[in-house]
């Protein structure tokens, strides 16, 4: 009988080689999580063989390490420094390319990504983000075609993590570990004994791709390892913030001591909005060949840790490390409800993990809530 949207079947861990395949064949350039430099990072999967097979991740604040599992797990870990941003809104793109040309000079337009993408392993937090960035780049009213062009078609193949790290804490900000929209497919991999995916197609097209692969009915037996699995990853889940009236508790904490507290650790380093999946703010640079010849303008990603990102005329407007730390953490939780009508935060923890002094946004807010009660 053939599988309707939302109906499931399991698949054997071999059947993985099957679905990056007719990904491919389908003409998706097929993007996926492997284990290099010492990291789990995402890049083109030319075959699942490149899967971080056995491999997990250990997190804390400012710590971040890959260790060997005891089971042969595919998707056993929970994020690492790259999120799917790094290809729907690059870290570098040549925006457009100009050579002289006599007295004159010619212009080049870029082309924008050509196969359209296969996201897999994408977890719920990131299916979050991508929701959150797809508001800011295509809901208003000047869309960044850009951006547009590579989401347009993006395939999405979501996992429910069972596995989350010590920093994470998407259950506060409501986007996992569970995968339960935004997915063309989603996977819970069962490691109770019988290794094997339980998969669900979550659109028209996941259907159909479900319906090429190599799978069998789904027991109820499966559907419930399933669900405990996500249950007991998010019972495992040690930090949470209080999310419901940060954007008040902010704004009326604007001269809280601790943004001085903060800033003494805090070296301006830009690390936390880099790794950040849904921090898009960018910049522009033209560069000229030595010749003078050829020019190009490039978009980069930009820090409102870095002393320029608040440059008007006479000088930039947040000169301390104190205000630039204080202008991440409100806009990211705070003024981004009034903007874009969300948090600007999926509780993945990477900002955590990744800072090289260990600051911790849901130390930081929890400290500023503390003392408002004591305040107040
Ligand atoms: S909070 Fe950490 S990662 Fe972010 S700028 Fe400061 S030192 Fe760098
Ligand atoms: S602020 Fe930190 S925890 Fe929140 S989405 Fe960004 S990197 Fe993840």
């Amino acid at each position: 009988m053939p599988l309707t949207e939302s109906e499931t079947a399991v698949l054997e861990p071999d059947a993985l080689e099957a679905l990056v395949s007719a990904l491919r064949a389908r003409g998706y350039r097929v993007l996926g999580p492997m284990l290099r430099d010492g990291a789990i990072v995402y890049d083109d999967l030319s075959s699942a063989a490149d899967l971080p097979i056995g491999w997990t991740d250990v997190q804390q604040p400012g710590r971040y390490r890959v260790e060997r599992r005891e089971d042969a797990a595919r998707f056993g870990y929970a994020v690492g420094p790259h999120s799917w941003k790094r290809f729907l809104l690059p870290a570098r793109l040549r925006v457009w390319r100009a050579r002289r040309d006599g007295d004159g000079f010619e212009i080049d337009g870029e082309e924008a990504e050509s196969a359209p993408l296969a996201f897999v392993g994408v977890r719920g937090c990131e299916i979050s983000a991508i929701a959150i960035q797809d508001r800011v780049l295509l809901g208003g009213r000047h869309v960044d075609a850009d951006y547009a062009a590579r989401r347009d078609g993006a395939f999405v193949v979501a996992v429910d993590c069972f596995e989350p790290a010590d920093t994470c804490f998407c259950v506060s900000m409501g986007g996992g570990p569970g995968i339960t929209a935004g997915h063309d497919l989603a996977l819970s991999e069962i490691l109770d004994g019988e290794h094997r995916f339980l998969a669900r197609a979550g659109s028209q097209r996941g259907a159909e791709l479900l319906r090429a692969l190599p799978t069998r009915r789904a027991a109820t037996d499966d559907v419930a390892a399933a669900a405990a699995a996500v249950e007991a990853a998010a019972g495992r889940m040690t930090r949470t913030v209080e999310a419901g009236d940060l954007r008040d508790l902010l704004a009326r904490n604007l001269e809280h001591p601790r943004w001085e507290q903060v800033a003494q650790r805090c070296l301006t380093c830009g690390n936390c909005t880099m790794v950040c999946p849904t921090c898009f703010c960018t910049n522009v640079e033209d560069v000229s060949d030595l010749t003078g010849m050829e020019v190009e303008r490039v978009r980069i990603w930009e820090s409102c840790f870095a002393v320029d990102h608040s440059f008007l005329h006479g000088g930039s407007v947040r000169q301390s490390g104190r205000s630039r730390y204080r202008q991440w953490l409100t806009h990211k939780f705070g003024t981004w409800h009034d903007q874009f009508d969300s948090s600007g935060c999926v509780g993945c923890g990477r900002c955590i993990a990744w800072c090289p002094v260990g600051i911790d946004v849901t130390e930081e807010l929890a400290a500023i809530r503390e003392s408002d009660g004591a305040r107040g």
